[in-house]
């Protein structure tokens, strides 16, 4: 349980192809013709996702969903500009040059001014989406002078002036390695403002921004403001002000059609959405936080319509204070099938407590499962495209999420995207020794994926209870990974269990085989493929899933319930009873409860540190040559469908989703039509 972004995990990437996610009522989906893959390049793959259903949905829903997507593409050149004050006239240039150049495309070095401006969109800037660190052009800065020389000047940004100006301010930002190096700096122990190539502040120090908030927060009451959240810190003549991202301030070209597009979305939705569109409105035209709090609150409330969206400055991860938020969209309608899975499971809460391994004294006398929706993405925009996470929780004010709860979705198209498209890159025939388990994960793998995850966050998190005393912050720095792994072994164990089965949530027992199987693999091995050569597991879930693998490997040793069979200097891991290691779980269970209810410091920190931490270096490096031997890219992003209108006598009489030819294509087209913003804004 997260708030904010739910990013792809560990067991995702490195086992990807442990989920495809066909419907559980027919494993052995149709086989369409779709494809999944549009581009790779660098260290990404750029996909498809599927908007399943969306043909279904009534005439109203799908132009309000329309509606919603055009709003978030206006608002795309504002997180290139919250990236990087230098990344909006940089991607203009590139893009002026992609499209002039008349010159030879076959030299080795446009191959690499190609490659270097897909990277610039895919990361909305010049610094990677992920680590953050700048791009490094694999092109000359003669070769790139020459081909700025053969376009007409006229294609180029003129807010520097002429573009002799333009290039004496991008080249060294492009080309020096020591200018804007990174864009979120997180090393303690320098001024993290200073050394940050983002743009949410211009001139202020760590400490004046700091104290500049601190003030701030003290005059917060019961229904605090979320201070700094949609504005630029700036200093003018020796004074901090804010420069307000809102319809009349900063960005405002761009909002001002978001803020368009918005009202047309209003005019089709129902009374409900109606109201929570108007104060996102009223938030843009205003730059009043108490608006977007009001926005939140009923934003959250509305659990009920099918349709629903985010759009707005929400996520804080590119500030290395935390105050100032991205712009993102995710436009999405709930996929009533999956959600069903997961009321289903949320019903029977109280069957799961009553029947769990654990203690009981520490099982809770009344449980209320969480039921989290399941939902299909339709459209994204901003910090959520082309790269986007799998799920998301909002909204992250903690005073409304105590008051009015949280909105946790899955957002399944886009895991099945991932799945599908990672489906024959021969991950399983590299680390999947027996010919059966490869079948039984091929069959049942994304059903016992999406199974894992909704018994894991609907019930497992929120089952058992502490010993009266315990304020459950014993546990320390432990804490996290104990629960997570506390909420994989509910989840694990119950898995087998024959009601699985009775509540129809899966067809049948093989479907805990396929996710045994993986999960032993992965947490023992594969997932070490994203860990950096010479260094232990530090991510919380990877952490945990190590620790439930190693400690299940040591306990079942005696009866061999897992192997590490070796053939030919590969290792695979090989659990040969699945009964007894089901078992194990649920012993496992049972302590790791016992250490949470009780506050056992010390137990839990020796089951970390014993099993979770240290990695084993010859293994380590076996599995990193495997994994690079494959050529799996370890990112993904996404390109968005195409939403046409038909038109008839000035009306909208119906909307088709297609699907774009390609990645190139598309962000040429969005540069072209939906580029509001100036190249310097302030
Ligand atoms: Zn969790």
């Amino acid at each position: 349980m997260k708030k904010g972004l739910i990013v792809l995990t560990m067991a995702f990437i490195s086992s990807a192809v442990f989920s495809c996610r066909p419907r559980p009522q027919e494993p052995q989906a149709v086989q369409e013709q779709f494809d999944w893959i549009v581009d790779t390049f660098d260290d990404v793959k750029v996909l498809r996702y599927r908007v399943t259903d969306f043909d279904r949905l009534p005439l109203q829903q799908k132009t309000l969903i329309y509606y919603l997507s055009q709003a978030a593409l206006c608002g795309r050149d504002i997180i290139y500009d919250q990236n990087c004050e230098y990344n909006l006239p940089i991607r203009r240039t590139l893009e002026a040059v992609y499209v002039g150049y008349e010159g030879d495309r076959n030299d080795p070095q446009w191959a690499a001014f190609e490659k270097y401006l897909k990277k610039v969109w895919f990361a909305n800037g010049i610094h990677h989406h992920y680590s953050s660190d700048k791009f490094i052009p694999g092109f000359s800065e003669e070769y790139f002078d020459m081909l700025v020389a053969s376009v007409p000047e006229d294609r180029f940004p003129h807010d520097f002036g002429s573009v002799e100006e333009l290039m004496a301010v991008i080249k060294p930002v492009m080309f020096d390695p020591s200018v804007c190096p990174v864009r979120v700096n997180q090393a303690a122990g320098v001024d993290l403002l200073q050394t940050s190539a983002m743009n949410y502040y211009d001139g202020v120090t760590q400490r004046e921004a700091e104290a500049f908030y601190g003030r701030l927060a003290k005059r917060a009451g019961s229904e605090p403001l979320s201070y700094g959240l949609n504005s630029q810190l700036a200093k003018e003549d020796g004074r901090l002000v804010e420069r307000v991202w809102k319809v009349g301030g900063m960005y405002s070209p761009a909002l001002e059609k978001v803020v368009y597009w918005l009202e047309k979305a209003a005019g089709v939705a129902d009374e409900r959405q109606k109201e929570i569109i108007e104060a996102l409105i009223s938030f843009y035209n205003t730059g009043d936080l108490a608006e977007y709090n009001r926005f939140n609150i009923l934003w959250v409330q509305d659990t009920v319509s099918t349709v629903d969206f985010v759009n707005g400055f929400t996520e804080v991860y590119g500030d290395p204070l935390g105050y100032k938020a991205s712009w993102e969209s995710l436009v999405n309608f709930r996929d009533d099938e999956a959600t069903l899975r997961t009321e289903i499971i949320s019903d029977n809460a109280q069957w799961f407590e009553d029947h769990s391994p654990i203690q009981d004294k520490y099982k809770k006398k009344e449980v209320k499962g969480v039921s989290a929706k399941v939902i299909n993405a339709a459209f994204l925009g901003g910090d959520c495209y082309p790269s986007t996470p799998i799920g998301i929780n909002l909204p992250n004010a903690d005073w409304i999420r105590k008051e009015y709860g949280s909105k946790s979705v899955t957002i399944q198209n886009i895991t099945q995207a991932y799945a599908e498209s990672s489906k024959g890159n021969g991950f399983l025939e590299e680390f999947i020794l027996r010919p059966e388990d490869r079948d039984r994960i091929k069959l049942y793998g994304t059903l016992a994926d999406n199974m894992h995850t909704d018994l894991h966050e609907c019930l497992g998190h929120g089952s058992g209870q502490l010993a009266p005393g315990v304020n459950g912050d014993e546990l320390k720095q432990y804490g996290s990974v104990l629960e997570e792994a506390r909420a994989d072994l509910f989840s694990l164990y119950y898995m087998a269990d024959p009601k699985m089965v009775e509540l129809g949530l899966v067809p049948d027992v093989e479907v805990a085989k396929a996710e045994y199987a993986s999960y032993i693999s992965n947490g023992m091995m594969t997932q070490l493929a994203r860990v950096e050569l010479g260094k232990d597991i530090e991510q919380t879930h990877m952490r945990n899933r190590q620790m439930i693998s190693r400690w299940a490997y040591d306990l079942g040793r005696r009866d061999n319930v897992i192997e590490l069979v070796d053939v030919d200097g590969k290792t695979y891991v090989v659990v040969n009873d699945f009964d007894k290691l089901r078992s194990l779980f649920g012993r496992m269970l049972r302590e790791v409860q016992r250490i949470k209810s009780e506050g056992d410091f010390f137990a839990g920190r020796k089951l970390v540190e014993k099993y979770g931490v240290k990695v084993d270096p010859v293994l380590h490096a076996q599995v990193l040559e495997r994994y690079g031997a494959l050529g799996i890219q370890p990112y993904a992003g996404f390109v968005n469908p195409v939403y046409t209108p038909v038109m008839e006598g000035g009306e909208i009489v119906d909307i088709e989703c297609g699907y774009p030819a390609g990645y190139v294509e598309q962000m040429l087209d969005y540069s072209s039509r939906y580029s509001y913003l100036p190249s310097v804004n302030k």
